[in-house]
């Protein structure tokens, strides 16, 4: 093969990349991805999310006195979501939306979360 000039070569060499190769690789990734499932958090924001977390129930139990708002005793402390994490997610860490229950308390709600939720707000208003 001949080349006219320098630059012919360089672009004979170029060709020999498919032209599609940084489509492809594009298109094979994120929410194009035939078998995306919302995808997996990545390290970081694994650890950026327990580290929210961690704040945001140390927030609700430090307002709500380390002890249960139902039955007013420590014990094994959980935070509870008034609203639930199923319902919305955009309120995970809203400290309003935060109560402290022990285990007991906080096992008593599964299942009743709406019917208790106004009670839980007013308590949480009271807390402020
Ligand atoms: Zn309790």
């Amino acid at each position: 093969m001949k080349f006219c000039s320098r630059q012919c070569y360089w672009d004979t060499l170029e060709d020999k990349t498919p032209w599609n190769k940084g489509i492809k690789v594009l298109a094979m990734t994120g929410d194009k991805h035939p078998r995306w499932k919302g995808g997996t958090k990545s390290e970081k924001q694994k650890l950026l999310y327990s580290l929210e977390w961690k704040a945001w129930r140390a927030a609700v139990f430090t307002r709500d006195g380390y002890k249960c708002i139902d039955c007013g005793f420590g014990g094994y402390l959980e935070p509870h979501h008034i609203i639930p994490l199923k319902e919305t997610l955009s309120r995970a860490f809203d400290i309003n939306n935060g109560i402290t229950l022990c285990r007991p308390c906080h096992i008593a709600t599964m299942g009743k979360e709406r019917e208790l939720a106004r009670t839980y707000f007013s308590l949480v208003q009271a807390q402020v």
